[in-house]
């Protein structure tokens, strides 16, 4: 299956933002790339000789000297398919309060941004969020008159129940104290609303559009996957965080509710997808986000598109 082809924008390779996947568009909606995370900080396996051996192709674009921070990119995509306006992944949001100083009470006006793509909030049909870590939930909701009220009023909200469960418990309660509890303004609001459909983690959206199981960075984390007409391209979530996870694909995160697990699954998404051409988009991969796995020695390599 050959890798969706890309439209051109006329911005320029690195800022592309609209790819073309058979009769399914899709188009990346950018709320910021910039230094956030100290390569340890995130990589608890990333030792300084290993940094030190990849510096000269990390820097300047992936990596920032100066605040030694890994650079990463925070957005959403639109997906069309069928007439229908499919929304994953909501960003960090803007007048948050977090314990993060880089996401609290933030003005990215994202809105806008999604604006210009084309779609108004009230025309979003769907909302998936790949799963509930803080940057992926923020624009659920918006503040109104002093509440956090849902920002997409005519959506139905799709949560899996895996996922749900798990920040409802006990195991999930230092990730939420970490962060600033963001499941209180950005996730219950809308459950609270009636917009929200519990669904299995491999739900069809589309005759074009489905959710995968991505279950290890958190319990009920899912992928988008596009197949019409012969091309394929898969929205991955935090499968991946940064190119350095595909160089050393044992590699999970601090943030990974199961290392073990996340390393197994994104292991297994490396192997079945390397080589195939299927466009992949890891959400916090820079512009332009999507590229192809290649294998390369004993690990792999992603090509960005041109
Ligand atoms: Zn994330």
């Amino acid at each position: 299956m050959s890798a969706a082809t890309n439209t051109t924008d006329n911005d320029g390779p690195y800022l592309r933002t609209r790819f073309q996947i058979g009769a399914v568009s899709l188009q990346r909606v950018v709320e910021a790339e910039m230094p956030i995370l100290r390569p340890d900080e995130v990589y608890p396996d990333c030792t300084p000789e290993m940094l030190a051996a990849n510096l000269h192709w990390l820097e300047p674009r992936f990596y920032d000297r100066t605040k030694n921070q890994l650079i990463l990119g925070f957005q959403g995509f639109l997906i069309r398919s069928e007439g229908k306006n499919i929304l994953v992944d909501t960003c960090v949001g803007d007048c948050k309060r977090r314990a993060r100083v880089e996401f609290d009470n933030k003005r990215w006006n994202w809105l806008d941004r999604l604006r210009e793509a084309g779609v108004s909030p009230e025309e979003i049909h769907i909302v998936v969020c790949t799963h509930f870590h803080v940057d992926h939930v923020g624009w659920n909701t918006q503040l109104q008159d002093g509440r956090w009220v849902p920002t997409f009023p005519n959506a139905r909200y799709l949560f899996t129940r895996e996922e749900w469960d798990h920040w409802q418990s006990e195991a999930a309660r230092p990730g939420r104290e970490r962060s600033g509890d963001y499941i209180v303004d950005s996730v219950e609001p809308v459950v609270a609303a009636g917009l929200v459909d519990f669904v299995p983690m491999d739900k069809r959206l589309t005759k074009d559009v489905a959710l995968i199981p991505a279950p290890g960075h958190t319990p009920g984390m899912v992928m988008v996957d596009i197949q019409s007409e012969g091309k394929r391209a898969i929205v991955v979530g935090d499968l991946l965080h940064t190119l350095l996870q595909v160089r050393y694909p044992d590699w999970s995160t601090r943030f990974c509710a199961d290392a073990d697990h996340s390393r197994r699954t994104r292991k297994a998404f490396l192997e079945q997808f390397a080589g195939t051409g299927v466009l992949v988009l890891p959400a916090h991969f820079l512009s332009p986000t999507a590229g192809t796995i290649e294998r390369d020695g004993y690990a792999y390599r992603f090509d960005y598109v041109d």
